[in-house]
């Protein structure tokens, strides 16, 4: 449904006047802009599609939009403005993350995790820290896929601009049949009916819910139920997909995107499945680093979980109990079936991008060992592992998750007209797309943040360090 015939909707519906300012991706985030127009001069820059990359580009933007795009020759740049120099460095847009967690660090093992939480009292510590790790590794947006009610007024926070962070998509708790024991009881909805499902995907939207998340157990008609009530308000629904028999439910049903199917671990679909996904255009994200491709990169280097940079974001004790969850990380429970699940990989990981099918990218972090720090980086280099090219999986990441969010109006390229959500990353990602983690500087909605090793020039001047 578009945007104005949604609007119309909900017009002689006061209840859901919430809902339309908590859709529109664009923010009140002035405080944190430069007052002059910025530009950034020199850089390789990636607009987003899958073409060419424009060289020694010259990016403008002015008031959080982008305002111009070419080369330095053939475009103008304000006398005012402030230059950026982005010589030897590529310009991006800014990553979407399409299946994260906020509230989650990487800790080695959930059950400990949320015990160590007590609750919900400290959820918005735990989610400052992740949203200003996300901003670090270049993500300027992300869909939560299961959070607490509290993550509504998270998301309007980094709206307002008091806290850094990406840009939030939520879903809130998610809707199923089955208790899920590891987490507490805030997570989820368990409905034991169709109307039900109905019933609950409604107070979910008008509660202030982007999207529907579906969890695991549901039949049929609870696919069917969801997906109708949220369709009349135009909200997509996200199912969590492993087993061919819901994914089947899930097509029938209309689910709108397809997460985690395919991420690798389940032993491969039959060619059946995999073409009608593809033919239907049905959006997979299918998180395949998460426990495949991260396990065996800690195995080779356990170092990566020492990094000081954790220690400088988490109070002390919260460092602790994360530092401590990492103590013979091939015993944790989350990796118990790393074996199978790495055999299966070779065939299955691969699946859906030979079958065609359109991808996004998302990453299921802050799993254990899955930092938000590197878990985009280290999605997108699986996926290059498993057929992608680099400029696909860039446009992937960033075009194609803003389609599937519906935000691709206002985000996912760089253009004249789009807020101004750029990355500037050391070095050339399409010789090696590894280079995604020296990310130096992230500009999201028109606020300039810069790493420690980009803290020079001008940019100190109109930025906010990390
Ligand atoms: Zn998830």
């Amino acid at each position: 449904m578009a945007e104005n015939e949604r609007a119309a909707t909900m017009k002689f519906k006061p209840i859901f006047l919430f809902l339309i300012f908590t859709t529109n991706v664009s923010s009140a985030q002035e405080v944190l802009r430069p007052d002059v127009p910025v530009a950034i001069v020199g850089g390789m820059l990636l607009d987003g599609y899958e073409a060419e990359p424009i060289h020694h580009s010259v990016v403008v933007f002015e008031n959080g939009r982008i305002t111009a795009v070419g080369q330095k020759h053939n475009t103008v740049i304000p006398d005012n403005a402030v230059i950026i120099d982005a010589g030897g460095k590529t310009v991006m847009p800014g990553l979407i993350d399409a299946h994260m967690h906020i509230d989650l660090t990487g800790h080695g093992s959930y059950e400990r995790y949320y015990e160590f939480m007590g609750g919900m009292e400290r959820i918005d510590e735990f989610m400052t820290i992740a949203a200003k790790q996300m901003m670090r590794a270049g993500v300027t947006s992300g869909l939560d896929l299961g959070a607490p009610f509290q993550i509504l007024e998270f998301r309007e926070r980094i709206r307002r601009g008091e806290i850094p962070g990406p840009r939030l998509t939520v879903s809130g708790p998610w809707i199923t049949r089955l208790d899920y024991d590891t987490v507490p009881d805030e997570y989820e909805i368990i409905i034991k009916s169709p109307r039900e499902a109905a019933q609950r995907t409604r107070e979910l939207i008008e509660r202030g819910s982007d999207v529907i998340k579906v969890w695991v157990g549901l039949t049929k008609e609870d696919y069917v139920a969801v997906v109708n009530e949220a369709h009349k308000t135009g909200v997509k629904v996200h199912a969590h997909l492993y087993d061919p028999v819901a994914i089947r439910y899930a097509i029938d049903a209309g689910v709108d995107v397809f997460q985690h199917v395919g991420s690798a671990r389940n032993p491969p679909y039959d060619d059946a499945l995999l073409s009608e996904i593809a033919h239907k255009n049905i959006p997979v994200v299918q998180t395949i680093a998460h426990r495949i491709w991260v396990y065996p990169a800690t195995v080779a280097f356990p170092e990566r979980l020492y990094d000081p940079v954790y220690k400088k974001d988490m109070p002390a004790d919260i460092y602790k109990e994360f530092i401590s969850s990492f103590e013979n990380f091939h015993r944790l429970s989350y990796m118990h079936g790393i074996g199978q699940e790495t055999r299966n990989a070779e065939k299955s990981a691969s699946q859906f991008i030979e079958a065609g099918a359109y991808m996004g990218v998302g990453t299921d972090a802050a799993s254990p060992l899955n930092m938000h720090t590197e878990a985009m980086w280290r999605e997108m280099s699986a996926l290059v592992d498993s057929g992608m090219t680099p400029i696909q999986v860039i446009s992937a990441a960033t075009k194609t998750n803003a389609e599937i969010l519906g935000q691709f109006d206002e985000l996912g390229t760089i253009e004249p007209g789009k807020l101004a959500d750029i990355i500037i990353v050391d070095g050339n990602p399409l010789r090696n797309i590894e280079v995604l983690d020296y990310v130096d500087i992230v500009i999201k909605d028109g606020g300039v943040w810069y790493a420690e090793r980009a803290a020079y020039g001008p940019v100190t001047e109109i930025g906010h360090a990390f």
